[in-house]
């Protein structure tokens, strides 16, 4: 049983169903117009292909050939393409209107087979044998038709909802940041610095944006500390408005543009639940945790998330449901991995929060244009680059080489280049940012 039709449950009941699994989906059918996590990146290609969705989702979407990363003020700017990733992602992604996307999910499952109950899942707490238990209330129970005594195994798919986290009181771990983040859809907003369908993050005098090229719009957020949120406008309209107007990368870009949706605000992200799963429970998706989006990595999380559920646990079949131990075994692997990604992203997403990727990109200039014996230092330069193109696009995110790599370059490998501090996301630039040493 399934809580949530959301991108994880919904990916999950249909990976299920392609193995004959019989699922229910408890859909709450809250579906706002307008949702966050439009960006994605090349690791859930493989996923759409695994559900045969791949050419209905690009009909949708805009390509997206990489993501550019500024730096306000005539700061550095990275321009990343997915290109150096060939050989093992493909060197795409897309950009998603949400909500389109989701319904897609949904539909998907519901051809291969998964059930879906349209009702919201009251959820009953406790303790058994020592540990956290949770249940369907009658209510729910009813609606899925459950017999008395059927135990089914209960799968938290329900998102920053996080429902049986909150029902158990389970305890989590929030990252370093706790911002705020404003968003909504735009015509004509300029968007001419990079390839269509190129992601630009900027580091602004205060906090971070994005812009995301949609299908006939532009997806633009600002994230900031709540403290600097306050001083912006009353309002989340105002916000959002006098945060682009205040910034010269995104005010330059605004001059004509036209707001077509209402402003949605987000706030606590990066957060983690210690424990991911008991007897009879488990949780997939933002409902096990959220990554900071400043990399995109949410939907790859979720996909990717359901994918690992569903082969650490039921490539046994279902009869592993009967076999206590064998499940623990076969939870524990799947909590094990799920955790090491989000510590995985955390750690790299540190790197863009910090300063730390703008100075590894500035040595990597400099040495790519050092003469040196075989071309080293420019092959080095090209190495680097992959490496961490292919961790950003959840390639190799968790992979040992890259992340010593990656810490490698940033302790030994930076010089003749400002200091990280220079282009690190922070509450309010006093100073101007150069790139120049
Ligand atoms: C500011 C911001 C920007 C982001 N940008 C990106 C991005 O660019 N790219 C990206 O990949 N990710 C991004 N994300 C993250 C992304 O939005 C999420 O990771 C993703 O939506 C999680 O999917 P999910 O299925 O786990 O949860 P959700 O999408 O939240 O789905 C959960 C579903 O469960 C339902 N539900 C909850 N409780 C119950 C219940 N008791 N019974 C029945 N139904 C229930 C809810 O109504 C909902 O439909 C961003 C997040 C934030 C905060």
């Amino acid at each position: 049983m399934i809580v949530g039709a959301g991108p994880a449950g919904c990916t999950l009941a249909g990976l299920l169903a392609q193995r004959g699994i019989l699922c229910l989906v408890f859909d709450d059918d809250k579906r706002p117009d307008l949702l966050v996590g439009e960006s994605l990146i090349p690791g859930v290609v493989p996923v759409f292909r695994q559900l045969g969705i791949e050419d209905r989702v690009a009909k949708m979407s805009m390509l997206k050939p990489g993501a550019s990363f500024f730096v306000t003020d005539g700061g550095p700017r990275i321009h990343f393409s997915f290109k150096n990733v060939e050989g093992h992602l493909p060197t795409y992604s897309y950009n998603v209107p949400r909500p389109e996307f989701d319904n897609l999910l949904r539909t998907r499952a519901e051809e291969l087979g998964a059930r879906f109950v349209h009702a919201h899942a009251g959820l009953e707490g406790g303790i058994r044998n020592g540990e956290p238990m949770i249940q369907l209330d009658a209510a729910a129970r009813e609606a899925a038709g459950l017999k008395p005594g059927d135990m089914p195994l209960l799968v938290d798919c329900s998102g920053r909802a996080r429902a049986f986290a909150r029902t158990m009181n389970l305890d989590s771990e929030r990252g370093e940041r706790d911002d705020i983040a404003y968003f909504a859809h735009f015509e004509d907003f300029e968007h001419d610095e990079v390839d269509p369908g190129q992601v630009i993050i900027s580091v602004l005098r205060a906090g971070w944006s994005w812009r995301i090229p949609l299908p006939g719009r532009l997806s633009v957020g600002i994230v900031v500390s709540k403290e600097h949120a306050r001083t912006l406008g009353a309002t989340a309209e105002e916000r959002l408005e006098n945060a682009i107007r205040q910034e010269p990368l995104l005010a330059a870009k605004a001059a004509r543009a036209r707001r077509i949706t209402p402003v949605m605000t987000y706030s606590n992200y990066q957060l983690l639940t210690r424990c991911g799963h008991g007897p009879g429970w488990v949780l997939c998706g933002d409902a096990f945790g959220f990554v900071d989006p400043m990399l995109s990595p949410g939907l790859f999380m979720s996909l990717v998330g359901a994918q690992q559920l569903d082969r650490c646990v039921f490539r046994h079949g279902l009869e592993i449901l009967g076999q206590p131990e064998k499940l623990e075994r076969a939870l524990n692997l799947y909590s094990d991995i799920v955790t090491d990604w989000h510590r995985a992203w955390q750690e790299l997403v540190r790197y863009f929060y910090d300063g730390r990727i703008f100075r590894i990109h500035l040595a990597g200039k400099n040495l790519a244009m050092k003469p040196s014996p075989f071309n080293l230092a420019s092959r080095m330069e090209r190495h680097s680059t992959r490496h961490i193109a292919s961790m950003a696009s959840g390639g190799w995110t968790r992979s040992r080489y890259s992340r010593s790599l990656m810490r490698l370059l940033s302790r030994y490998l930076v010089w003749d280049v400002p200091p990280a501090e220079n282009f690190a996301v922070r509450g309010l630039r006093k100073e101007p940012v150069s790139a120049a040493a």
